[in-house]
């Protein structure tokens, strides 16, 4: 019987993604000396690019969680739901929003939006994947990881039908 790992294709190896999140790490870390910055990561899908990632920042720094709702399957269901919001006063803060991935960048702007309502200092957007060819924003992202294609990807925390979170590389995915 063919199980759903036989559908994976690699696009990064868990030494590249390792890599350039420690890049990451450090380019926040000069930017965000004295700063005091609060990291805000997405759940579900960033839990691991947010565990790496704060582990590369080498200044002090605090960290909150936010979860929402957009995907169901494969397809963006262009209703973002907030499932639990952030538990800090972000007032006058410096946020960095951890994202797995930009992809129609719906979700980011209703995080952004959100957060704007809280009179934060700042709001800065660090994606481990972008997709340029589909994402529609009208602000930078500040800190992407890689841009990828039009491709659904699994693997380093992102799900297929809530599995494969845990796989250590990031995988293109053929599912008929
Ligand atoms: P957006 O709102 O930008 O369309 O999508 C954001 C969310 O959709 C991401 O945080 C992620 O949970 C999910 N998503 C978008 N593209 C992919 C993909 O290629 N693979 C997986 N696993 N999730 C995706």
């Amino acid at each position: 019987m063919k199980k759903i790992t036989d559908n994976l294709a690699l696009l990064y190896s868990a030494v590249e993604l390792r890599q350039r999140v420690e890049e990451l790490g450090s380019i926040i870390s000069k930017k965000y000396e004295n700063k005091d910055p609060i990291f805000i990561d997405v759940l579900n899908g960033s839990f691991i690019f947010m565990a790496d990632l704060l582990r590369s920042i080498s200044i002090e720094c605090e960290m909150d969680f936010i979860k929402v709702r957009s995907y169901s399957g494969q397809k963006s269901s262009g209703t973002i739901q907030l499932l639990k919001d952030v538990s800090a006063d972000v007032k006058d803060r410096n946020i960095i929003l951890v994202e797995d991935i930009v992809d129609t960048g719906l979700t980011i702007k209703f995080l952004r939006k959100r957060l704007f309502g809280s009179s934060p200092k700042s709001i800065a957007v660090a994606t481990l994947l972008y997709k340029p060819s589909v994402a529609k924003i009208d602000f930078d992202i500040d800190y992407i990881g890689f841009e990828i294609p039009q491709e659904y990807v699994v693997g380093y925390g992102l799900d297929y039908e809530q599995k494969l979170r845990h796989l250590d590389s990031l995988y293109c995915i053929k599912v008929n």
